[in-house]
C-alpha cells in the first residue's frame, strides 16, 4: 500500500498536511529528518506513516510518559499495533511487553530516552531490526531550548550502537538557530533533509488583554465559553492553587496540575480533563508537553510566559482538531519582573560547560521578545510568526489587536512620498535600504545621511514627525504588493518598477489596515475587550447542532465503555463533518474526515444508526 492508502486506512484522511508528504518520503528513502513543525501540525502522522510501511520496528523517543500513554491509545484505536516502555509500567507489564516486542508483535515502540541504555533494549534492538528512529521533542537535547533533559544526550549513542543504523528523523516545533544547531550536532544527523512548515495557525485567534484586574478578566473569558474545554497556565503553583480554589467555590468544573501534588493527583486531574469530567484545567507549564487533547477550545495565560517559544507551544495546545479556538495572554507589568528574577535565580546547569552568564543574557533577550508581543499594538499573529522567521502581511484580521487597533488607512499620499524619495535618490546614482529612505523622510541628522549629502534631497524631511513603525510598515507593504521593489537579499536595496508609476502619478488609490496611532497618554491602550468570540469558523456552512450534540453523547458513551478520551474515538472535527455528510452507508462513513477502516468497523454502525434515526425524527417532525 502507498502512503495514500495508508493515510486513508488507518487514520482516515485524503490529504496530507504541508511538509507532511516531504518527511515521509525522505524516511521511506532512509534519509535523515530534522522537522520543525508547530504544535498541532501534524508531525507524529509524519513517521507513523513509514512506520507502517516500513519492514521491521521504530521506536520513538520522547521525553513524557502521558504523551506515550496518549498516543499509543489513539495508534490503537486506529488499529495499528504500539506500545511504550517508560517508568510508568509494573515490572510484570514492562516484561510482558519487552517480550512481545522481541517477538515482533509491535509496529511502533515508545520508549523514554532513560530507558535506552538498559538491557532490555539492548537485547531487544540485537534481536529486532530497527528500522526507524524518531526523536521526538527533539529540541530536549539542547540547552538552548526551553526544556533540556540530560537523558536526550544518550540518543546519539544509541543509535550509533545499532548494527544497522536506521533513518532518524527529529521533529521540534522550536525554531531557534541555536536549537537547530544542537539537534544536528548532538543527535548527529546524516545529511539530513531539513524542513520547516509554516508556524501559522489559521484556527487560533490570538488576544492579549492588559486588564486592572486579572481575575474578574479571567471570569469574563470563562463566562464567555461556557461547556468548553480550556487550559489557564500560571506562573507559580501557588496561582494554580489560588485560581483553583476561587473557580471551584463558583461551580467551574476545574481541576490543576503542577509539581507539588503527588504523582497520582497528577494523573487523576490529568485524566479527569482530558476525559472532560472537569473540562477547564489550572496549571503551571509542568502540564501539556504531550497533552494530545484535540479538543482544547482556548488557553489562558493568567501570567505572562518567559519566552516566545514556551508562549506558542502552550497557546498552540488549543485547537489541534482544526476548530476554531482562543489564545489569551492576560498582561501585568509585575509579569516581566517576576521572569527576570526566575531568570536570574535559575539553577546553573551542572552538565554543561557553558551557561551562566551568557545563558541569563540569553533568556533576558528573549524575555523582551515575549514581553514586545504582549505590549505591542502591531497584529500579534504577524508578531510570533515574524520571531519564528516568517514573513507575513501585518495584518491577520483574526487576533485582538486587527479587531480593535487597527484602521482601513489610505496611503496614497504616504506611497507617494516614499515612492518620490527612492526616484529622488536614484536621481543622484544611490540606493539605499528601508532604514535611510525612512530616515531621509523623517529628515534625520546621522552623520552617515549627512556625508552622503542626502538632506538637500527634495523629498528630505517630507514626513516629519511621522512613525518610523509606521513608515515601514507602508514600504514592506508596498514591496508585497509589487509597487516597489527590492535588490540584493542580506541588505536589500529599494527600487521602482512599472507599477510605482501609477502611484506616483496618482492614477491609483492605495488602502491598508494600519495600527491605529497610539494616543500619548503614557498608559497602555487598552487592548481588546474580553470575551471576543472567535472569528473564522472552519467549517464552511453551518451544522446542525442538535445532530452533533446526538453524536457527541454517543462518543461520550463509547468512549466510557472503552475507558478511552473522547477525541481518542472521534475528533469534534470529525463529528462536524458526519454532521455535514450524514453518511449512512460504510462508503459514506469512510468520506468522513478522519475515519480509516479500523474506525469505520468499530463505530461505523453506532454512528451510522444515530444519523439513521435521528434523520428519520426529523422527516417526522416536518
Ligand atoms: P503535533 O504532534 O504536530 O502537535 P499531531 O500529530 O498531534 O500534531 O496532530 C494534530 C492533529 O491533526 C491530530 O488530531 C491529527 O489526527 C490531525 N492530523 C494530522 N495530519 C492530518 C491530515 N493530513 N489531515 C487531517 N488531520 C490531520
Ligand atoms: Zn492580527
Amino acid at each position: 500500500m502507498d502512503k495514500f492508502g495508508v493515510l486513508k486506512q488507518y487514520f482516515g484522511y485524503t490529504d496530507f498536511r504541508p511538509g507532511q508528504e516531504e518527511v515521509i518520503d525522505a524516511i521511506l528513502e532512509r534519509r535523515d529528518v530534522l522537522a520543525v513543525m508547530p504544535t498541532g501540525a501534524g508531525k507524529s502522522l509524519c513517521y507513523q506513516i513509514p512506520a507502517l510501511m516500513l519492514d521491521g520496528l521504530s521506536v520513538v523517543i520522547s521525553p513524557l510518559i502521558s504523551l506515550m500513554k496518549d498516543q499509543v491509545e489513539a495508534l490503537r484505536s486506529s488499529g495499528i499495533h504500539a506500545a511504550y516502555l517508560n517508568s510508568s509500567l509494573s515490572r510484570s507489564e514492562y516484561a510482558d511487553i519487552s517480550g512481545r516486542a522481541l517477538r515482533g508483535e509491535y509496529t511502533v515502540l515508545y520508549v523514554a530516552p532513560e530507558r535506552l541504555a538498559g538491557e532490555d533494549m539492548r537485547r531487544l534492538t540485537e534481536a529486532v531490526p530497527i528500522s526507524l528512529a524518531v526523536i521526538d521533542e527533539a529540541h530536549c537535547v539542547s540547552q538552548w531550548g526551553h526544556d533540556f533533559r540530560p537523558g536526550y544526550l544518550n540518543i546519539a549513542s544509541f543509535i550509533g550502537a545499532l548494527r544497522k543504523r536506521p533513518a532518524t528523523a527529529a521533529f521540534t516545533a522550536t525554531a531557534t538557530a541555536k536549537v537547530r544547531e544542537d539537534i544536528l550536532r548532538l543527535l548527529k544527523l546524516k545529511g539530513p533533509l531539513m524542513i520547516s512548515t509554516g508556524f501559522d495557525r489559521p484556527n487560533l485567534y490570538f488576544e492579549v488583554q492588559r486588564p486592572r484586574d486579572k481575575y474578574l478578566a479571567l471570569l469574563e473569558c470563562l463566562r464567555a465559553r461556557k461547556n468548553r474545554s480550556g487550559i489557564i497556565y500560571c506562573a507559580t503553583r501557588n496561582t494554580v492553587e489560588e485560581l483553583h480554589r476561587r473557580l471551584g467555590d463558583r461551580d467551574f468544573p476545574v481541576t490543576r496540575y503542577h509539581g507539588g501534588l503527588s504523582d497520582e493527583e497528577r494523573r487523576a486531574n490529568q485524566d479527569d480533563f482530558i476525559y472532560d469530567r472537569r473540562p477547564i484545567m489550572t496549571a503551571t507549564n509542568a502540564f501539556g508537553m504531550g497533552i494530545d487533547k484535540s479538543n482544547v477550545s482556548f488557553v489562558i495565560h493568567y501570567n505572562m510566559p518567559k519566552n516566545i517559544e514556551s508562549y506558542y507551544q502552550e497557546a498552540g495546545r488549543a485547537g489541534r482538531d482544526g476548530e476554531a479556538a482562543d489564545c489569551i495572554l492576560l498582561y501585568s507589568p509585575q509579569d516581566v519582573r517576576i521572569n527576570k528574577f526566575l531568570i536570574k535565580s535559575a539553577p546553573e546547569k551542572p552538565d554543561h560547560s557553558s551557561g551562566g552568564a551568557a545563558l541569563i543574557k540569553h533568556n533576558e533577550e528573549l524575555l523582551k521578545q515575549m514581553t514586545f508581543y504582549a505590549t505591542s499594538s502591531d497584529c500579534l499573529r504577524s508578531r510570533l510568526l515574524a520571531y519564528f522567521g516568517e514573513a507575513s502581511s501585518g495584518f491577520c484580521g483574526n487576533c485582538s489587536n486587527c479587531d480593535t487597533a487597527f484602521d482601513e488607512t489610505d496611503i496614497t499620499v504616504a506611497a507617494q512620498k516614499i515612492l518620490s524619495c527612492v526616484y529622488r535618490l536614484k536621481e543622484r546614482g544611490a540606493r539605499y535600504g528601508r532604514s535611510m529612505v525612512i530616515e531621509i523622510l523623517r529628515g534625520g541628522g546621522s552623520e552617515k545621511l549627512r556625508r552622503a549629502g542626502l538632506d538637500s534631497l527634495s523629498t528630505y524631511g517630507i514626513m516629519v514627525g511621522a512613525d518610523p513603525h509606521r513608515i515601514r510598515l507602508i514600504i514592506d507593504e508596498l514591496i508585497r504588493k509589487g509597487y516597489l521593489g527590492t535588490e540584493g537579499d542580506e541588505y536589500p536595496v529599494l527600487c521602482l518598477n512599472e507599477k510605482s508609476r501609477s502611484v506616483l502619478r496618482g492614477e491609483t488609490k492605495l488602502v491598508m489596515m494600519l495600527p491605529r496611532p497610539a494616543v500619548k497618554t503614557g498608559r497602555p491602550v487598552q487592548a481588546a475587550v474580553a470575551g471576543t468570540v472567535a472569528a473564522a469558523d472552519t467549517a464552511a456552512f453551518p451544522i446542525d447542532e442538535a445532530l452533533f450534540s446526538r453524536l457527541k453523547e454517543l462518543r461520550s458513551s463509547l468512549a466510557r465503555a472503552a475507558a478511552l478520551p473522547s477525541y481518542v474515538i472521534f475528533s469534534d472535527a470529525a463529528l462536524r463533518d458526519m454532521c455535514r455528510r450524514r453518511p449512512v452507508t460504510a462508503a459514506q462513513f469512510l468520506d468522513v474526515s478522519g475515519v480509516g477502516e479500523v474506525k469505520l468497523r468499530r463505530y461505523g454502525e453506532a454512528f451510522m444508526a444515530a444519523i439513521r434515526e435521528f434523520d428519520r425524527r426529523d422527516a417526522e417532525a416536518t
